[in-house]
């Protein structure tokens, strides 16, 4: 995925939810993206606000949105229903973007017309810019109303950072029983003859064939296995790896 359909995805959703840390804690607010160009993705808050702090502070964000609807209903078992959407979401690194780089990109660019419109009529305002993450969207169709399968996962990385996102794999202990074939509702699992195989862009990591592979034969590949296996094993995770072994994976 190229950065302008990215930004597109998060764009139609409007607002979006970003979260930072606080001394260790937590902390979301609801804003959105404004502009974006091959250097990443754009947005703004006052630097009056926390959010600037932590922004300042850690360096790091992450978004997230749903479309076209946050809303749940429930069927007549009482089961929550979502109409087929996406989920989108993104985790970097961030740098402040001065208003005279601002400027200079507004030369020739709307979006960036629009930011600094709203800087002068706000002059605490400052602009954030994600220039170095990676992301994942989440397709879903959990009712199978459009296609065959319920979800279908994309990847996609900003300034080449890659994306640590969880998956699952079938090991070499596995006894060709087929329990977790039958037992996958995301039809993730494909049989080859005797043997399976996860796909890891329709599976949901969600555990259902981990519970029922009766000889332990499923693994969950994440970012700590990740990091022990290539790094010190500092207990970071890949985007904060300090060593930045985690690119070369
Ligand atoms: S974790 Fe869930 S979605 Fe993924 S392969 Fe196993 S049962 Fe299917
Ligand atoms: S349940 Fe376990 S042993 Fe059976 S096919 Fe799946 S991975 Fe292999």
């Amino acid at each position: 995925m190229n950065i302008a359909e990215i930004y597109n995805m998060f764009d139609q959703i409007g607002c979006l939810t970003f979260a930072t840390i606080e001394n260790g804690i937590p902390q979301t607010r609801i804003a959105h993206l404004f502009a974006y160009d091959a250097e990443g993705l754009y947005f703004r808050t006052m630097i009056t606000k926390p959010f600037y702090k932590q922004l300042t502070d850690s360096k790091k964000v992450s978004i997230c949105g749903m479309f076209p609807s946050t809303s749940i209903s429930h069927d007549d078992q009482g089961m929550p229903y979502f109409p087929p959407g996406y989920t989108i979401r993104v985790t970097g690194d961030v740098i402040e973007v001065p208003f005279d780089t601002l400027r200079k990109k507004a030369e020739n660019n709307e979006l960036f017309q629009l930011g600094v419109k709203d800087i002068e009529k706000y002059p605490a305002m400052v602009t954030f810019c994600l220039h170095k993450a990676w992301g994942e969207i989440f397709d879903f169709d959990f009712e199978m109303e459009k296609r065959s399968h319920k979800l279908l996962r994309t990847s996609f990385s900003i300034g080449g950072l890659q994306n640590p996102a969880p998956t699952v794999r079938i090991t070499e202990k596995c006894i060709s029983c087929g329990k977790c074939f039958k037992r996958c509702s995301f039809k993730a699992i494909i049989k080859h003859e005797d043997t399976y195989r996860i796909d890891p862009k329709r599976c949901d990591v969600c555990g259902d064939c981990y519970m029922a592979c009766p000889v332990k034969a499923i693994e969950y590949l994440n970012t700590d296995l990740i990091n022990t296996q290539k790094s010190d094993g500092c207990d970071d995770c890949c985007m904060f790896c300090s060593t930045k072994r985690n690119e070369s994976l």
